[in-house]
């Protein structure tokens, strides 16, 4: 297939997945539109699926309110929270140290300043959770508020490019919060010590997500698993953050077919990457339990075809041969280059599980992790996106599975 009808591809599954589809998080009607038409294709193009269904929540916000002394406040239910409508007094956390001190027993805590400064791990996360995470967790849940407000500034590294971001997003921490921008927290700093009136009309739903395993062969020999998680965060239309990554999987599945393979190859639609449980993932774990080395390689995608600088593939772990025929793949494509490490992604899963990988990404988002504001936005949309880039992607890629 020459490069003009891969880019075709790009476009034609990109506007599915980010236009006509849209937000896909976990458990929305959306997400089993994406994952039914990933399905679709990969069939029709002759790859064996296999479809993983995942227990999870769907969650749905009305919008919440906060008002002290008949002023208001502007506050946004915490994604995947439980509602609430509550009154109680306002104290004011700004520290672990303070939390562990205060009595915050049938009270409202306004979280704001260092205590609020990262977002907090979800209580189940299997790759990152950090023992003072867990802590702040387990004093809150011991301390037993009525609600809390969380003031919170811009912090792109742990939650991409949203401000205020949502300080608890997770579906197994039960106590109602809502969240608010740090200016708006320092003006209710103020009121510390009054009454408050909450009021968040968030819901959970219990629904269904799932995993869509393709596989060009039954035999067991090792294999290489090309991955990319197909969920959005909240409120984005998720272009860069994931849709490409679907859509080269997708070209994949069509290009592969042109090369004789050495090795069998799984593509692997995850469903959870931006979801508190990462339900996809524990999933496929179990499912792969004691199995990983029967993985030769991971290649995972995630962040690319951005239509600014190059793309870059990341090697973690490459044993000699592979990292010279990557080498030599990145050689003969200039709009490609070596990426520097990072962690964010679902290759870690297998890092972490001994398989070497590859992360497939735009160079100018592992350099601007820290502070660019598109991630989890509606700011990730079409518009960014280079569709020659993703198509380099995917041309890349099937180079160096053909070349193994
Ligand atoms: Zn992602």
């Amino acid at each position: 297939m020459d490069k003009n009808s891969l880019v075709e591809k790009a476009k034609s599954h990109l506007h599915v997945l980010c236009s006509e589809i849209g937000e896909r998080r976990v458990g929305s009607v959306e997400n089993r539109k994406a994952t039914a038409y990933a399905k679709k294709v990969l069939e029709s193009l002759g790859w064996k699926t296999e479809t993983s269904e995942l227990m999870v929540i769907d969650w749905k916000s009305d919008g919440a309110s906060l008002i002290c002394n008949g002023m208001p406040f502007e506050v946004y239910s915490s994604h995947y929270s439980l509602g609430c409508s509550v009154s109680g007094e306002l104290i004011a956390i700004g520290t672990t140290k303070q939390l562990e001190q205060a009595c915050i027993r049938d009270k409202i805590v306004l979280l704001y300043g260092e205590i609020a400064s990262q977002q907090i791990a979800p209580k189940n996360f299997p790759f990152w959770n950090p023992e003072e995470h867990q802590h702040v967790v387990s004093l809150l849940e011991r301390g037993n508020p009525k609600a809390l407000a969380c003031a919170t500034e811009r912090n792109s590294a742990t939650a991409g490019g949203v401000y205020p971001f949502p300080l608890f997003e997770d579906g197994d921490f039960d106590i109602p919060s809502v969240y608010m921008k740090d200016t708006e927290g320092e003006r209710l700093l103020a009121y510390a010590g009054q009454t408050v009136e909450l009021v968040s009309k968030a819901i959970r739903i219990p629904e269904t997500a799932f995993n869509v395993i393709a596989r060009n062969s039954s035999t067991s020999s090792k294999r290489i698993v090309i991955s990319a998680h197909i969920d959005t965060k909240i409120g984005t239309p998720g272009a860069i953050d994931n849709g490409t990554g679907v859509a080269i999987v997708l070209m994949l599945a069509e290009l592969l077919k042109g090369y004789s393979l050495k090795y069998p190859v799984e593509l692997a639609i995850f469903n959870g990457e931006d979801y508190y449980g990462a339900p996809g993932q524990v999933k496929y774990l179990a499912q792969n339990d004691g199995r990983f080395n029967e993985i030769l390689l991971n290649i995972n995608i995630d962040g690319a075809g951005y239509n600014e600088g190059l793309s870059c593939f990341s090697a973690f772990d490459l044993p000699e041969s592979i990292k010279g025929k990557l080498l030599g793949v990145l050689e003969d494509m200039s709009e490609i280059t070596e990426g520097l490490p990072w962690y964010q992604g679902d290759h870690s899963m297998f890092l972490q599980n001994g398989c070497p990988a590859i992360a497939v990404s735009s160079m100018w988002f592992i350099e601007n992790m820290d502070c660019q504001d598109i991630t989890h936005t509606q700011k990730d949309n079409l518009s960014i996106v280079s569709y020659n880039r993703v198509a380099e992607c995917a041309i890349g890629i099937a180079e160096l599975v053909g070349r193994l």
